[in-house]
């Protein structure tokens, strides 16, 4: 089943989209030299990588209004520094269509802390996606983690974190973001809005036990690269278990195309109001947008 509605129905907001300047794109291999986590990912000149105007061309394509878009979790504050540039010039270009997030390699500290402060007055709107395997550093360091978290809501900013399953096939850029790392994080820092890539490694589960629920209170979860991971019935599943609200569509694009990403969502088991939800009327509301 696809979506016959949509393009005509509901605003469609994609939450988790990967863009990168045509530099590093045309000199993948020097930049796959500078940094192991990017050479997992983009190392084989197959994986696919986008700039901001291919972003756009794919989303005008598949009817997809606005997309939540940053570039990679380098673990060189530097090259970081450059891509979320190279993000900040794109949101000017395309206003209305991209929503940016910032960056930052956490491990730089102060400098860091500066970036997220710069990101945040050219218009971006939060902080991500943490790669906290690929930079060095885990999700679970409070300590370590808690400027930025303090920077960024001071700045009215939310974070997004990758997380993956414990268990299940091995894929590029798995890593070891797990429920536990996920739950530490949010203890640590309860008044922060944090997004979990890609259903939280599993998390939405263990929402079942009354006090993780509450520690989630401010947490929601996207859904990129779903359609490689779970079956289309995981879009019900955690609208059970946490409720429709938590639930942002999200494709991971380039890694995965937008029409194929709505077809995996309305083959979800939701119902249509709560699948307008998830495909952007959560988004909207979460971002604030008209
Ligand atoms: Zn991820």
């Amino acid at each position: 089943m696809v979506c016959e509605w949509w393009g005509r129905g509901p605003v469609i907001v994609d939450f988790h989209t990967h863009i990168f300047p045509p530099e590093v794109i045309a000199r993948r291999e020097a930049f796959a030299a500078r940094d192991p986590w990017f050479a997992e990912l983009y190392g084989d000149p197959r994986a696919k990588m986008a700039d901001a105007d291919q972003l756009v061309a794919a989303m005008d394509a598949d009817g997809v209004d606005v997309a939540v878009t940053f570039a990679f979790g380098w673990a060189d504050q530097s090259i970081a520094e450059d891509c979320n540039s190279y993000v900040i010039e794109a949101l000017r270009r395309y206003p209305g269509r991209l929503v940016g997030l910032a960056v930052v390699q956490p491990l730089a500290g102060a400098r860091a802390i500066a970036e997220v402060e710069r990101c945040a007055r050219a218009g971006m709107r939060g902080v991500g996606e943490l790669m906290p395997h690929g930079q060095g550093y885990r999700l679970s360091d409070t300590v370590l983690l808690a400027p930025l978290a303090e920077v960024a809501q001071a700045l009215n900013l939310f974070v997004l974190t990758h997380a993956s399953e414990p268990v299940g096939h091995l894929y590029h850029g798995k890593g070891n973001v797990g429920a536990a790392d996920l739950y530490a994080f949010l203890l640590a820092f309860p008044a922060l809005r944090v997004v979990a890539a890609h259903w939280g490694g599993g998390f939405p589960f263990y929402e079942l036990m009354p006090e993780v629920q509450t520690a989630a209170a401010n947490l929601w979860y996207d859904s990129a690269a779903s359609l490689y991971l779970y079956r289309p019935n995981i879009f019900a599943t955690v609208a059970a278990i946490c409720g429709a609200n938590k639930l942002l569509w999200g494709s991971d694009y380039p890694l995965i195309s937008h029409r194929r990403m709505l077809a995996h969502a309305c083959d979800g088991g939701l119902s249509d109001a709560a699948l307008a939800q998830a495909l952007g009327g959560n988004a909207q509301a979460f971002l604030g947008l008209a």
